[in-house]
C-alpha cells in the first residue's frame, strides 16, 4: 500500500482501535505452549468478554461433549485457537460496533459481517477445514478496511455512499478515489495490530483471489471467506437471483463447488443464525426471513436453469471488466468533450494538492491563466462550430507541447489553465511566450479556402511569489495578470506583480 496512504491512516485519531486486553490475547495465541488457565485468567479481566465465552463453549455451535461450567472449562473446551478466535470475535465486534461512519451504513455492515462469518464456519465445515472459529473470526472481519478508511478519508469515502454496500463494484471505486481499496487497508490495520497471519491474507484476498499469492495448505481457508461474503449478499441484497449468481461463480471458480453443493451449504444458514445473533446480540434477519431467503436461493440453485447459470457468468465478465470501465467513466467525467483536455473539475481538485506538495517539497509553481483573444469576433464572423473547431485545434496543439507534469485544462469556454510545476517565473514566462507565438501563426482553413489565425492573450503567476500564500491567491494573481495583457493589447504573456495588481484594482474587480 501507498506510504501517503498508510501514514493518513497511522494518523487517523480516529481509526478503529483494539482493546489491550484483545491485545493480549492476541500475544497469548502466539505461545502455543501457554497454558490454558493463563488464557482463562486473561479472560476473566474482562467480565464481558468471559461471560461471552464461557456462553460460547456451552452454544450449540461449538458444543462439543460436555457443558461447561466455569472459564477454564470454557477454554479447555474450546482450545487454545479457538479461545483466542472466539475472544477476538467479540472482543473486536463489541469495539467497532459503534463507529461513527461517513458511507457506511453500520448496521447493514455488521448484518453483512455475521452472515459471512457464519457462511465461511459453514463453508469450512464442508470442505472439511477444521478451523471452525478462525473461519469465523476471517469472515466476520474481512470489511474491517471499510471502516478504516471511511474513519480516515470520511469525506472522500462519504462519497460512496450509494455504492458502498455492492461489493461487485466497491474496491474498484475505492481504487479509484482513495488510492487503495477495503481489503488492502484492512489487512494493513491486522498487520499492524499483529492479528495472525491467516487474516491479513484472506482479508487481502477476499476481493480477488488471484491477486494474492496463497500458501496452499491455506488456499480452502482464503475461498471459503471469499465466497463467504458473496453468501450473505443471498441475504442482503435486493436482487436475490443476482445475488445467488454471483455467489455461484464465486463458489465455483474460489472453491469449486458447483451449485448443489452451495446449496447443501445454504441449507444450514438458517438453522444457525438465531444462535449467532443471540450470542452476538445482533438482529440480522427475522427466522422467516432468513428460510425464504434461503428457499429461494436454493430453488434458483436446484433447477439450475441456463439462465441462471448465464448471469453467472455475466456476472464474471462484469466483475473482470468493471475496473476498466470505472477507469473509463471517471476519466470520461474529467475530460472535456469538445478538446479532449482535462476540464475544470479535474483541475479543481488536482490544483490544491499540486499546491500543497510544491510548499511542502519546495519547488517553484507557476500557474498561467490563457483566454483567446477577440474570439466571440470569430464566432460571430464564421459561426459557432468553425469557433469550436479552432477552440480544439488550440487546445490540442497546446497539449503536445507540454511536458508529462504540466496540467492543462480548459477552464470555461475560451479559457485555459496552465499549471507547470518546478517552473519559476523566467521558465514559465519562456514556455508561455513559445506557447502564444505558435497559436498566433497556427492557421485555421475555412471551408472557403482562407485560413484564420488567433491569437491568446495570458498572465502568469508564481509561487513563492509577494503576497502568495494560498492556491486561490495564486488562481486570482494570474487572473489579473491576464486582465492586464488584455488591457496591455493582447496577444501577449505578463507576469503578475504589483502593476497587474494595481490595474486589477483599478478595473473596480475581476476582469470577466
Ligand atoms: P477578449 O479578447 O477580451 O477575451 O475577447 P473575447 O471575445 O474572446 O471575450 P468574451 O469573453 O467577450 O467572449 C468569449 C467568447 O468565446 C464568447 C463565446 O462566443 C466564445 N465561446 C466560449 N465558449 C465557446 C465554445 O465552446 N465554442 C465556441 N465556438 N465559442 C465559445
Ligand atoms: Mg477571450
Ligand atoms: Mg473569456
Amino acid at each position: 500500500m501507498d506510504i501517503t496512504i498508510e501514514n493518513q491512516l497511522r494518523l487517523c485519531p480516529t481509526l478503529p482501535t483494539i482493546s489491550s486486553v484483545a491485545l493480549r490475547i492476541i500475544k497469548v495465541g502466539r505461545n502455543p505452549d501457554i497454558d490454558l488457565a493463563e488464557v482463562a485468567s486473561l479472560l476473566s479481566n474482562d467480565p464481558a468478554l468471559a461471560t461471552k465465552t464461557l456462553r460460547m463453549a456451552n452454544s450449540p455451535l461449538y458444543m462439543r461433549g460436555r457443558q461447561a461450567r466455569n472459564l477454564h472449562q470454557a477454554v479447555t473446551v474450546l482450545g487454545l485457537n479457538a479461545t483466542v478466535s472466539v475472544a477476538l470475535s467479540f472482543s473486536l465486534s463489541t469495539s467497532l460496533r459503534n463507529a461513527k461512519t461517513a458511507g457506511i451504513d453500520l448496521d447493514r455492515y455488521w448484518r453483512r459481517a455475521l452472515l459471512s462469518a457464519l457462511a465461511a464456519r459453514l463453508l469450512g465445515e464442508y470442505k472439511k477445514i477444521y478451523a471452525p472459529e478462525e473461519l469465523f473470526l476471517a469472515g466476520l472481519l474481512q470489511d474491517l478496511g471499510m471502516l478504516a478508511l471511511d474513519a480516515a478519508m470520511p469525506e472522500t469515502y462519504g462519497q460512496l455512499k450509494h455504492i458502498v454496500h455492492n461489493h461487485d463494484t466497491l474496491p474498484a471505486y475505492e481504487r479509484e478515489l482513495v488510492g487503495t481499496d477495503h481489503c488492502e487497508a484492512g489487512a494493513w490495520l491486522m498487520e499492524d495490530w499483529g492479528l495472525p497471519d491467516y487474516l491479513p491474507l484472506a482479508t487481502r484476498a477476499s476481493d480477488d483471489l488471484s491477486r494474492v499469492d496463497i500458501p496452499e495448505d491455506l488456499e480452502t481457508f482464503v475461498g471459503c471467506v471469499a465466497v463467504s461474503g458473496r453468501i450473505a449478499e443471498i441475504y442482503l441484497a435486493e436482487d436475490t437471483q443476482a445475488a445467488t449468481a454471483a455467489a455461484v461463480h464465486r463458489a465455483r471458480s474460489c472453491l469449486g463447488m458447483d451449485p448443489d453443493q452451495l446449496s447443501e451449504v445454504l441449507s444450514h444458514m438458517a438453522d444457525a443464525l438465531p444462535e449467532v445473533e443471540a450470542l452476538f446480540d445482533m438482529t440480522v434477519l427475522s427466522p422467516p426471513q432468513a428460510l425464504g431467503l434461503t428457499d429461494q436461493a436454493r430453488e434458483l440453485l436446484a433447477t439450475r436453469n441456463l439462465q441462471l447459470l448465464r448471469s453467472a457468468t455475466e456476472v464474471q465478465d462484469r466483475e473482470q471488466s468493471f475496473r476498466q470501465q470505472a477507469d473509463r467513466l471517471d476519466y470520461i467525467a474529467r475530460q472535456d468533450a469538445l478538446t479532449g483536455i482535462f476540464n475544470r473539475r479535474h483541475f479543481d481538485e488536482a490544483f490544491g494538492s499540486h499546491f500543497a506538495r510544491a510548499k511542502t517539497e519546495a519547488y517553484p509553481l507557476s500557474l498561467a491563466y490563457l483566454d483567446l483573444d477577440h474570439f466571440k469576433a470569430i464566432n460571430d464572423r464564421h459561426g459557432h462550430p468553425v469557433g469550436d473547431r479552432i477552440l480544439a485545434a488550440i487546445a490540442k496543439s497546446i497539449q503536445k507541447q507540454l511536458r508529462e507534469n504540466d496540467l492543462f485544462a480548459r477552464y470555461g469556454g475560451e479559457e485555459f489553465v496552465l499549471l507547470l510545476p518546478g517552473m519559476d517565473q523566467d521558465g514559465a514566462k519562456k514556455i508561455l511566450a513559445r506557447l502564444c507565438d505558435g497559436i498566433a501563426e497556427l492557421a485555421h482553413p475555412l471551408d472557403n479556402g482562407e485560413s484564420l489565425t488567433v491569437t491568446l492573450s495570458a498572465g502568469i503567476a508564481t509561487v513563492p511569489g509577494d503576497g502568495i500564500h494560498s492556491s486561490r491567491q495564486l488562481m486570482q494573481a494570474a487572473d489579473e495578470a491576464l486582465y492586464a495583457a488584455k488591457q496591455r493589447g493582447r496577444n501577449r504573456v505578463v507576469l503578475a506583480d504589483a502593476t497587474t495588481r494595481k490595474d486589477a484594482d483599478h478595473s473596480g474587480g475581476q476582469p470577466a
